[in-house]
């Protein structure tokens, strides 16, 4: 599969990863479905896998969006910045953020520390991908989809410059 100027295989069928995020749904209407969880999506990524995901839930969920963005112009900037806010409404609830990947743990650790100085009454963090070779960060992961080698991945909402989001399944650079 070709994506830009670089040439992808296929990582994580998508098979796979329809099996994962089932595994994910049930975990989590175990933990939560009493407990009025509101889903904290972050976008753009994570719009694929929590599209599929809060179908597969039992319960009807309670669903936000947030976007966070590690860039600035070219440069990488070391904090992220929030571009769509996270919602008052956070105070007091059960909280799960629904992630597409953790890799270095830079998103997260300020997305989490944002988030809790707004009072909810817990705060989990659930990603589909995480690379815990490559997390610098302390960031807790409480819900894991599948851990990965440190590869660059595209695919299900993970794009390479802006492109590839689309692709059903979960693709890695071709060494
Ligand atoms: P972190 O702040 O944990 O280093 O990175 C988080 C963000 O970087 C993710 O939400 C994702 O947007 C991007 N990212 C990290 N690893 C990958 C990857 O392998 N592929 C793609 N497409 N994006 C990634
Ligand atoms: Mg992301």
């Amino acid at each position: 599969m070709r994506v830009k100027d670089r040439d992808f295989e296929v990582f994580i069928s998508k098979e796979e990863i329809e099996k994962i995020v089932k595994g994910l749904a049930q975990r989590i209407g175990k933990d939560y479905e009493d407990r009025n969880p509101l889903f904290v999506v972050m976008l753009n990524g994570s719009f694929v896998f929590a599209a599929d995901f809060l179908r597969s839930l039992d319960f009807v969920a309670d669903v936000a969006f947030v976007r966070y963005s590690s860039y600035v112009g070219m440069n990488t900037v070391g904090v992220a910045s929030c571009d769509i806010v996270i919602p008052e409404h956070v105070k007091g609830r059960n909280v799960i953020v629904v992630e597409d990947i953790v890799d270095s743990g830079v998103t997260m650790a300020q997305f989490m520390k944002d988030i809790k100085s707004l009072n909810p009454e817990s705060v989990a963090l659930m990603t589909l991908l995480f690379k815990p070779d490559s997390l610098r960060e302390n960031v807790k992961v409480d819900y894991v989809g599948k851990a990965i080698e440190n590869r660059f991945v595209v695919g299900y909402g993970l794009d390479y410059d802006g492109l590839g989001r689309n692709l059903d399944a979960i693709y890695v650079v071709k060494e």
